[in-house]
């Protein structure tokens, strides 16, 4: 295992997961009967020089946090060090109730996340009272703003992507040597954005659709996100180093032998694989 501090991909999975809730479509049933294809949801592991963090705690949490603990040297049931939140839907939040009285409780883990995602948490069930209780312990970060987690600086970085029930940030997160940026989800690629990209290290972007056309839903306009065939493009331009996660179970470069994942590679990108380690000391 690398030297602390590092990041491990625990999950790479759009929302609603690989193969996807409710769905029986071809790619969702070859994952089902080869479970090596499956994908937990997107998150992001942290091993600092004292622990532990994740970055967003979906449904795939129990076993994203195990494995973690073990590249963490720390036993399972240790708390977090700290778990980032980027935003309130579904695959980002829906893990953080099993931390309490009817799951692990106790814990006392610090929730860092925006005042507005926050607020939200703290207003709403069944997350209100894993405060009040004490199993979560709010942190609000103050948007472009340096934060110390042991040996690592996070820095979030506001984006845009539909804010139903709260905003929506990336996380820069910098080593003593090298620097990421995780954005997992967003509705367009900005110049800002663009700009954040080249400078660190490496960026996990969202990938959910390869294309637009790809979401076959009477919603489907509903949820912008950019695709990688027009990201793809605009990242090589700008020389940034790209890995792209939440993918949605549409994408066909979800499979490795598909001509849309060898277009992909041969921009020097790739398609981030659940358990990828990647090294910032
Ligand atoms: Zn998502
Ligand atoms: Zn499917
Ligand atoms: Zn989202």
């Amino acid at each position: 295992m690398p030297t602390p501090p590092y990041a491990v991909v625990l999950g790479t999975a759009q929302d609603g997961g690989f193969p996807h809730v409710g769905c029986g479509c071809d790619a969702c049933s070859r994952a089902v009967a080869e479970p090596s294809r499956a994908r937990r949801v997107a998150c992001l592991g942290l091993v600092t020089s004292k622990g532990a963090a994740l970055v967003d705690a979906g449904p795939d949490l129990p076993s994203q946090w195990r494995e973690l603990a073990g590249h963490a040297r720390q036993a399972v049931h240790e708390p977090p060090r700290a778990i980032l939140v980027t935003h309130l839907h579904a695959g980002h939040i829906l893990g953080l109730p099993l931390l309490g009285r009817e799951g692990w409780g106790g814990t006392g883990t610090p929730v860092w996340a925006t005042e507005d995602c926050l607020a939200a948490l703290e207003a709403n069930e069944p997350f209100a009272r894993l405060f009040h209780e004490g199993h979560l312990a709010a942190r609000v970060l103050h948007l472009g703003w340096d934060t110390s987690l042991d040996d690592l600086v996070i820095q979030p970085i506001p984006v845009p992507h539909r804010a139903e029930i709260g905003d929506t940030v990336a996380y820069r997160i910098e080593g003593p040597e090298r620097s990421i940026l995780y954005a997992p989800d967003l509705d367009l690629l900005t110049p800002e954005l663009l700009g954040h990209l080249k400078s660190v290290d490496l960026a996990l972007l969202d990938g959910t659709f390869f294309r637009k056309r790809e979401l076959r839903r009477d919603d489907a306009n509903s949820v912008p996100h950019p695709a990688i065939a027009d990201t793809m493009s605009a990242v090589a331009r700008a020389g940034a180093r790209v890995w792209f996660t939440h993918l949605n179970h549409t994408n066909p470069a979800i499979d490795p032998n598909s001509r849309e994942r060898r277009a992909v590679e041969a921009l020097g990108m790739r398609i981030a694989e659940d358990g990828d380690v990647i090294e910032l000391a």
